[in-house]
This record gives structure tokens, sequence and C-alpha cells, in this order.
């Protein structure tokens, strides 16, 4: 259930009302516009009547009943998208396309910085590197870890560009959150609800990315449990679905943008490279994304693909990258976006 306040709604009457949701046992979750404040009702279905009533008591604009499991993530919840402050003050959600570029893995100081200059020269926005790294087999390169982060961190310094890159387990949240700007949670921990659950109780914007077999429900499920624990900075990440096709890596479910859109008030970005896995594929699908509305991309880009420890084979090489800005930068004018 969503109570919005009336435009100016007193202190004393949205005190008011918060007791009376706590007094019928439910807890209230307060939202605070710059118009009007909107309270999110966590409760049992029993109390819905009860609720109801509430749409009488002075200040309270409207009581909406919320049909979908996710309430927070609902874009029945908030009345203005959500624009999320991913970092050095880059937000994603707004008019501006956000590009977020980078190797998949960070591998030594030459490629990160060698790449960090060349996606910022082309006008990315991010840098994106895996220092931790979930990889299919045990013996396939796992990321340099802590030092994979400090060599991030060095180049976010030396090229003023914020920088995302995966946390894999609860365990390393603080020492990834000590040189990342944005935690990326990976496709296949999209259901690891104890580490949803963790990230959603720091204030750390979120890249969540959507897991190849889980349905569009099933992904904003996920983003409710980092939502429901406080964390509102959550940014939806559609990175390609396990369909029967085997002529692309993954199936990128471009329709996910505009469902996503229609569903929840979270940004949504697209990630091409994971969603092919074949680098001739990503531009045409980047391309599609902005086209269908996402609000950013995250593409991996590498000085010398053939030579990559993950992911060669989806990384775009910088000349290929920059030429990809360019095309996008007509592609979000037509849809009255910036880049
Ligand atoms: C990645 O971004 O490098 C990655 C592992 O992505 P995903 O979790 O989508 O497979
Ligand atoms: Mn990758």
């Amino acid at each position: 259930m969503i109570i919005s306040m009336e435009k100016g709604a007193s202190k004393k009457k949205i005190e008011h009302v918060k007791h009376l949701i706590e007094s019928f046992g439910c807890t209230a979750h307060m939202s605070e516009g710059a118009e009007r404040t909107i309270i999110g009702v966590i409760g049992d279905k029993r109390d819905k009547d009860r609720l109801t009533m509430l749409e009488a008591q002075p200040g309270v604009e409207k009581v909406i009943p919320i049909l979908t499991p996710y309430k927070f993530a609902s874009i029945e919840s908030k009345h203005k998208p959500t624009v999320v402050d991913a970092g050095l003050g880059v937000k994603i959600g707004g008019k501006k396309i956000i590009v977020i570029a980078g190797p998949c893995a960070v591998e030594n100081e030459k490629q990160i910085f060698d790449v960090s200059k060349a996606i910022k020269d082309s006008g990315a926005h991010m840098l994106r590197g895996g220092a931790f790294k979930p990889r299919t087999s045990p013996y396939a390169f796992q990321g340099l870890k802590e030092d994979g982060l400090v060599l991030l961190a060095r180049a976010r310094e030396r090229y003023h560009i914020p920088v995302v890159t995966e946390v894999m387990d609860i365990a390393s949240i603080e020492v990834v959150s000590q040189y990342a700007d944005c935690l990326q949670i990976g496709a296949r921990n999209i259901q690891n609800f104890p580490l949803l659950k963790m990230v959603g109780k720091t204030k750390m914007p979120i890249i969540l990315k959507r897991g190849m077999s889980t349905t569009i429900e099933e992904f904003i499920m996920s983003a409710e449990y980092i939502l429901s624990e406080g964390n509102s900075n959550v940014v939806l990440c559609e990175r390609g679905i396990r369909t029967f096709e085997t002529a692309t890596r993954n199936t990128l479910d471009i329709s996910a943008v505009p469902v996503l859109k229609s569903k929840t008030h979270l940004p949504v970005i697209v990630d091409p490279s994971h969603g092919t896995g074949v680098s001739k594929y990503v531009a045409s699908m980047a391309c599609a994304a902005i086209a269908a509305g996402a609000d950013g991309l995250m593409i991996e880009v590498h000085p010398k693909p053939e030579e990559a420890l993950s992911d060669g084979p989806q990384s775009l090489r910088p000349s290929e990258f920059k030429e990809l800005m360019d095309k996008l930068r007509k592609i979000a004018a037509a849809v009255d976006r910036e880049l």
C-alpha cells in the first residue's frame, strides 16, 4: 500500500499518519520528495481495509493499493523516475545516457590505464573492470582481487572517472566499497538473497545484473531485496538471458527495457557485450538499447582483445568503441536524450 500525502502537507499531519500506520502494526517507509511525501506501508494483507480508511485523514491525498509483489521497486510507489548518483556526480536515470566501459577484468596497470584513457577520450562516463571474477571454470583467471581494486582506484584518480566493479560475496563488500564508487552484483548472484540484503544495508549505488534465467518479475524482486533494506540506489542491467539460440552467447532481451520501465521507477541499462558475446554484434545492440529507452550501457573494451584474460571475443577495441560512441550520439539525439 502506498500513501501519497497532499502537496505541502504539514509535518504534523505526516507524523500523525505515520503514527496510525504503526499503531496497526505495520511499518511506514517515508520518502520525502521536493513537493510531497510518499509513505510505503508494509504489513499484512489483512490490514488492507484499515489502511484504506487512512484516505479520510487530513493531509492524505490518496491511498494506492499495490498489486505487484514488489512495493518499493514498483512504479506506483514513486511519482518520479529514480536517478542514481553512481559516483563523482555521474547520474544514471536522467536525460543523459551514461556509458560505462572497460575490460572484463583488470589485468595490470598498463592495461587499465590505457583503456581508461581511451574510453574517457571517447566520452565514456564510468570505468568498469572486474577484480573478483565469477568464472565458469575454477581454473580460469579469477581476477587480481584487492590488487585489482588498487589499480582501479589509481585509474579513477588519474583519469577522474568513477569506477564500478563486481562484489561476489558478503565478505568482500567492505573492501570493494573502499575502492569503488559503485558495486556490481553479477548475473550469477541475482538470487543470492543474503548478499542482496547486505548491499541493501549500505548506501553504495548498485548495478544489479539480470540473471541468465530470471524472469522480469524475479529480477525486480531481487532489486526489491536491496530497496527494502533501505538502499534505493539501484540500477537494473539487462545482460542477456539463456534461450535455445546458440549463435550468440546469450539472447539480449531488449524488450526488457520498456517492460522494466513500465513496471519500476529504477534506471535501466543494457550490457550488449555479455548480451551477445560477440564483438561484431555489440554496436548494433548498443544502438538498439538506446533506441528502446535504456538509460545507459555497459560495454567491455580491451586494448588488445586477442590477449584478454577474460571475455576477449566480446570486447571492443578502443577504436571500435570510439566509432560506437559517435553513432550513439546520433541515436541519443533522435530519442531526445543526450550523451
Ligand atoms: C561482467 O560484467 O564481467 C560479468 C561477469 O557480467 P555478468 O554477471 O552479467 O555475467
Ligand atoms: Mn565479462
